[in-house]
């Protein structure tokens, strides 16, 4: 960990002389050894295809649930998997299968879709 800060603190000083004072309580994170995240970001490997090119069999499954009525959002279920920009992704996804399965129920029963309790 110390060497992680002092290598930021060199950055910091190459990018922004003089600056690297103002890291004076520096936060280092395993990722790999945070529980349930097991690191920064997902890698679905070679195996799953590369970003923007994912198609591994994880990522079809959690992007098409069984139920039909469960919807998963987040960067880890867009091409994107290690960035914000994936979560809006993923997010704009969710909101517009929500928004045909609404409409679909309204053309269908003639109403809106019950309420979620
Ligand atoms: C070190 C690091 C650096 C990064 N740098 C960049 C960068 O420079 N640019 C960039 O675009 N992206 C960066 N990212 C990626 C970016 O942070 C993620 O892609 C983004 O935050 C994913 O958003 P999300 O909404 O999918 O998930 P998250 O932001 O992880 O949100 C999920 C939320 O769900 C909550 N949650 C989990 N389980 C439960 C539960 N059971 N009940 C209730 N709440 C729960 C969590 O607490 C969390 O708040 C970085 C990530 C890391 C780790």
């Amino acid at each position: 960990m110390a060497e992680q800060i002092a290598i930021a603190k060199g950055v910091v000083a190459r990018l922004h002389p003089g600056h690297e004072a103002e890291l004076s309580s520096p936060v280092v994170v395993n990722w790999s050894k945070i529980p349930f995240n097991l690191g920064p970001w997902p890698s679905y490997g070679a195996r799953g295809g590369q970003e923007g090119h994912i198609d591994d069999p994880a990522y079809q499954l959690l992007n098409t649930p069984p139920t039909g009525r469960v919807y998963f959002s987040g960067a880890h279920l867009s091409q994107m998997p290690g960035w914000q920009e994936g979560a809006v992704f993923s997010a704009q996804r969710t909101l517009g299968l929500l928004a045909t399965r609404v409409s679909q129920s309204v053309a269908t029963e003639g109403r809106r879709a019950p309420a979620a309790a």
